[in-house]
């Protein structure tokens, strides 16, 4: 296979092929032979080493190296490499490669602009579920009985046997917004993926904590994965650099971070007309009607995704929270 072939196939593999940026990415964060080795998995150091017909020393390193860039993932079972599964995981693991070049993080904002709305609405309709669910902020939920441990930044944090932080990917990509990036919060295997591979640091449970207050008081929402599991993470995202809240935010609408369980209802007897809500909404939920003293917060249930910010902003705690889904919304994990 000719050089050129090499990062098409890799790209194809992904449903990439068409995009001349993918490839670009791919050329910068693998040379030929690593990309060689890629689409000769998945396999061990010693089956890649057979296949491409190099010496497994050789081949443990590069697939070390691989690792780091984040273009190969390992199974602790099997002892078997594979390849990037998907463009998100991609973006993700390279953007917080600790040696990504300018050109790469350059290269995935370009992509970000021009190709990933029309992307996430492709990936769309190969999904059952949307990959990632929104989870409020813990004030939202205070005067709640029947909440489900995988949906309580508290309860996972508590139940978490190991946590580490990295930076968001997204953020490092894009950063407009200025808001904070060490934020991700990476939970059991999520953080031992992150502290093996270097692009996190391990963190307890009262500094994990000490970042969700941090990112609610900044506006950021929590993200995480949309099963009945919490292995993974907890993503603290923005609304301008996120890939996942950009889509839900999109003219097109695409589906691809699902909402909380819960609705924002504003107590009109409470609420002082202030419109600190209003701004803190990202997802044009909120409105003012009336006028002077009279002048009261609206939710717009269709547009409400169950985030809790409005609540972290509001000076007379006049927003409450109703379970709008019921608990089989959230998908169970395979
Ligand atoms: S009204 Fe807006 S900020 Fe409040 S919970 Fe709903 S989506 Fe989030
Ligand atoms: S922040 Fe609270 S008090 Fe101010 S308008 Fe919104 S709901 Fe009303």
């Amino acid at each position: 296979m000719s050089e050129i072939d090499l990062y098409r196939e890799m790209a194809d593999r992904i449903m990439m092929g068409n995009s001349d940026d993918i490839k670009q990415a791919l050329r910068i964060v693998a040379d030929e032979g690593e990309a060689r080795l890629l689409l000769a998995m998945p396999g061990t150091a010693e089956q890649l080493a057979d296949s491409t017909n190099r010496p497994v020393e050789e081949v443990r390193k590069a697939l070390d190296g691989l690792f780091h860039k984040g273009l190969a993932f390992v199974s602790g079972s099997s002892g078997k490499y594979r390849m990037f599964r998907d463009v998100i995981q991609l973006h993700d693991a390279t953007a917080l490669w600790p040696e990504a070049p300018k050109e790469l993080l350059e290269l995935w904002k370009r992509w970000t602009e021009a190709e990933w709305a029309s992307t996430a609405k492709v990936f769309e309709g190969f999904l059952s579920n949307p990959p990632q669910r929104i989870i409020p902020v813990e004030i939202a939920l205070e005067d709640k009985q029947q909440i489900l441990h995988y949906e309580n930044v508290r309860e996972i944090i508590e139940n978490a046997k190991k946590i580490a932080v990295t930076k968001c990917p997204c953020r490092v990509v894009d950063g407009k917004c200025g808001l904070p990036v060490e934020v991700c919060v990476q939970i059991n295997r999520g953080a031992e993926y992150a502290i093996a591979r270097g692009t996190g640091r391990e963190i307890d449970k009262a500094e994990a904590m000490q970042i969700m207050r941090k990112a609610e008081e900044s506006g950021l929402v929590h993200v995480t994965m949309n099963t009945d599991h919490t292995d993974h993470y907890i993503c603290n995202c923005c609304p301008d650099c996120c890939v996942g809240l950009r889509a839900v935010r999109s003219a097109e609408g695409a589906k691809f971070v699902a909402p909380s369980r819960y609705q924002a209802a504003v107590d009109e007897d409470v609420c002082i007309g202030c419109e600190s809500c209003l701004e803190r909404c990202y997802f044009g939920a909120l409105s003012a009607k009336g006028e002077g003293e009279d002048c009261k917060a609206l939710v717009n249930p269709e547009r409400c995704v169950g985030c809790g910010l409005c609540a972290v902003v509001c000076p007379s705690n006049a927003i409450k929270f109703d379970e709008a889904r019921p608990a089989d919304f959230i998908p169970a994990s395979g």
